[in-house]
């Protein structure tokens, strides 16, 4: 069996027709972890035992009594908290801390019997577009050892690259789950804000976070969406989504209408880039949906606007982490303020450090309306251009990233270089819509990723129209570690 062949749906089938058991499903993620992770290095914990005793029991149940995806692996991006599991959220501070409980996402997926093989490597606290900022260890993209899998869920995507897990789940407050999905060459897909609940998930920017699937196919993500989304008591901003996900069956794209998004087409946009997403639009055009350029002005200040809000959440947010309550406390301190500095000093890396302070510089009295409320009132603009788009396009287009996954370290001492990384997908998050990166085709042996855009809530048929495009497009591709394998 070959897993760089399987979908999570595909597993389901070949347990629900007994032509694998869990046992046989676990082992074979458990060897291509052995086989590639110590070069891919997607995975912080690797939970082997629970996972084969877990397989054990799924298969000592009569097939009758198994729920749908009962035996199906999966991986968790380690932002998200598992009762009984270490979660560092990438991060220092938090080394050793187990979390008393699973986070909503996670139990609905224990619930329904998937099987957990382990925790996936990030950006410390999400804060990143490369995983270069994990307080652990480099994450390599499987289509270029020396190129960064993107982030913050480079862990997420390159795992499910490099078929170490059949899907995995990531999460998205700027780009992380679209942007890797994008380097990596897999489905991301970014819920409306509100459709999944942030419960559990270790918050980064509240007002953005959501969590959602990064899988090898659309119906993989459709499937993985309906698992997880729902209103839930326990995160008062999640609202679910109007009806279940159904798996999408769209052949074609009739009638429907693209607007692509000028202000994204600029000189940021790789040459490279751009030919692929040209190629991708003949296809929609060929699929009888009609594409036309369409401006949002104010997404052009989405990084700007996003650069204030996010960092002022995350300051905010991060306050708890004092050495008290969780993970890491300093030794040998005289008294309780030295301890907290001390703490939070060690604990944190650079990239966190240099969020809390521009949060808590742009949160402070006499700065307030120069930079928080101005932000505030450009994301109602950027909230606005998309509206008065809807109103025109069923959905809109663009390259998911300006460029193909770049060096490990070319942007590390930059962070503005690096904050661009996310120029197409940050003002998604600041409008809360749902969006998802389809790979469109490759730029020099690298993924391209194509970004669709829908409505509030659209997921369903955001889904159908990725799936239609992504059968036209047939990206088969795979990355040239799959000879360490074959
Ligand atoms: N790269 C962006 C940041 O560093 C987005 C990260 C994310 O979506 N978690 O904040």
């Amino acid at each position: 069996m070959d897993a760089f062949s399987l979908t999570a749906l595909r597993c389901r089938e070949l347990l629900a027709s007994r032509e694998v058991s869990a046992t046989e499903l676990v082992r074979l993620y458990l060897d291509q972890i052995a086989a590639l992770d110590p070069q891919v290095g997607a995975y912080l914990l690797v939970t082997q035992e629970e996972a084969l005793r877990r397989a054990a029991a799924v298969d000592a149940k009569r097939p009758a009594e198994r729920k749908p995806w009962e035996g199906v692996p999966i991986a968790l991006k380690d932002v998200l908290c598992t009762e009984g599991v270490e979660t560092t959220c990438g991060s220092k501070i938090l080394k050793g801390y187990v979390p008393p409980y699973d986070a909503t996402a996670v139990a609905k997926l224990r619930e329904a019997g998937l099987i957990f093989l382990g925790k996936l490597n990030m950006d410390e606290f999400a804060m990143g577009s490369s995983t270069e900022n994990s307080g652990y260890q480099l994450t390599r993209n499987p289509w270029d050892l020396e190129r960064v899998p993107g982030g913050s869920s480079g862990g997420s995507a390159a795992c499910v690259a490099a078929a170490e897990a059949p899907w995995a789940l990531g999460t998205d407050t700027g780009g992380s789950i679209r942007q890797p999905a994008s380097l990596c060459g897999v489905v991301g897909l970014k819920p409306t804000y509100g459709a999944v609940s942030r419960y559990g998930l270790v918050a980064f920017a509240s007002s953005l976070d959501q969590i959602g699937p990064l899988t090898r196919d659309v119906k993989d993500a459709a499937a993985l969406l309906d698992l997880i989304a729902g209103r839930d008591p326990m995160d008062s901003t999640s609202l679910g989504l109007p009806q279940p996900i159904a798996i999408p069956r769209a052949t074609d794209l009739v009638g429907k209408r693209f607007g692509i998004i000028g202000e994204f087409m600029g000189d940021a946009c790789e040459a490279g880039v751009r030919e692929v997403f040209n190629d991708a639009v003949a296809h929609i055009h060929a699929l009888g949906g009609v594409c036309e350029e369409v401006s949002l002005p104010s997404v052009a200040k989405g990084i700007a606007a996003y650069y204030i809000i996010a960092p002022a959440e995350a300051s905010s947010n991060l306050a708890r982490f004092d050495g008290v309550r969780y993970g890491h406390r300093t030794a040998g301190t005289e008294n309780l303020f030295e301890m907290y500095l001390r703490s939070r000093s060690e604990g944190f890396g650079p990239e966190v450090k240099r969020r809390i302070m521009i949060g808590t510089y742009v949160l402070s009295a006499g700065y307030y309306e120069a930079y928080y409320g101005q932000a505030q009132r450009t994301r109602t603009l950027i909230i606005e251009d998309f509206q008065r788009a809807f109103a025109r396009f069923d959905y809109l287009i663009s390259p998911t990233s300006p460029t193909v996954a770049f060096t490990i370290g070319e942007r590390t001492e930059d962070p503005l270089a690096m904050y661009l990384s996310d120029l197409c997908t940050i003002p998604v998050n600041l409008a809360g819509l749902p969006a998802i990166s389809l790979p469109a085709g490759l730029s020099r042996g690298l993924p391209v990723g194509l970004q669709l855009i829908g409505p509030h809530f659209s997921e369903q048929g955001l889904l159908e129209a990725a799936h239609a495009l992504e059968q036209r497009l047939a990206f088969r591709a795979l990355p040239p570690i799959v000879e360490v394998i074959r």
